[in-house]
């Protein structure tokens, strides 16, 4: 699914400020220790963003991505849910941002997910005509499918409710990342395989494009990172399973990809 650089920017910049190399504790001791900040229950969200002025239909939008995350990373982290904040207003910096998983290394801060509510639904509408959906044809081949305007908004929010929750299964659980080097060659009737071409493509195109706007040398590191190839595989492997099966549990086996241990 293609990112635009303001989101990857924002995100970045969310998470960058917070960035210390002192901390020494062990991440998963570190999330379990912190306090925990509780996220407010759904109707006090929506009677909030309301008065706000945040539409009917984003508020939706946001709290559907909101029980997506919070019902995957329970299944990865069930003593330390990290709370998820919807913010009503956008800044120059989170303009374009849909959500994000922040890890601030402070000791005794916790992890934290953001969903930024403005426009929500319009631009998830509007990121529908530029994103991946792989389709089997009758070869058992995966294609890319020809058009992806009919690709119901909700399975767009699962997919970025998984690639946001994999952010922070990389941050704790180190799964081995999806990366172009670890395919021998494409199978073209595995969807993982293709998802995986996929993604190096679009990071590519990422590149380019930093290169074009002379964006700063570790803002373009963070933009095309290995994490982000691999929460964009998960991403695109995400749309693809949710469209099929509409189920958001099918999606915990896609995240928990690359991890040795059980959990
Ligand atoms: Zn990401």
């Amino acid at each position: 699914m293609c990112r635009n650089l303001e989101v990857l920017y924002a995100l970045f910049m969310l998470t960058f400020k917070k960035l210390s190399d002192k901390d020494n504790v062990s991440p998963v001791q570190h999330i379990s220790r912190g306090f925990m900040l509780q996220t407010p229950a759904a109707s006090e969200i929506q009677a909030s963003l309301k008065t706000k002025g945040v539409r009917r239909e984003d508020i939706k939008t946001a709290l559907d991505l909101k029980s997506f995350i919070e019902k995957l990373d329970f299944s990865f982290f069930p003593q330390a849910s990290a709370p998820i904040r919807i913010l009503h207003r956008l800044s120059r910096i989170t303009k374009g941002v849909r959500a994000a998983y922040i890890h601030p290394r402070v000791k005794n801060a916790t992890d934290s997910y953001v969903i930024f509510a403005p426009a929500l639904h319009k631009r998830l509408e509007k990121e529908k005509s530029e994103c991946t959906l792989l389709l089997k044809n009758k070869g058992g081949e995966f294609i890319l499918a020809e058009s992806t305007k009919h690709i119901p908004p909700i399975c767009m929010i699962a997919a970025l409710a998984a690639h946001e929750v994999r952010h922070r299964v990389q941050q704790h659980f180190k799964p081995k990342l999806f990366d172009p080097k670890s395919l021998s060659e494409r199978n073209p009737s595995d969807l993982l395989s293709n998802a995986v071409c996929v993604a190096t493509l679009l990071i590519e195109e990422i590149r380019k494009s930093c290169k074009q706007r002379k964006e700063r040398k570790h803002v373009m590191q963070m933009m095309t990172c290995r994490k982000e190839l691999d929460a964009l595989v998960i991403e695109i492997t995400a749309l693809h399973i949710f469209y099929q099966s509409h189920s958001i549990e099918k999606l915990i086996p896609l995240i928990r990809a690359g991890i040795s241990q059980a959990v």
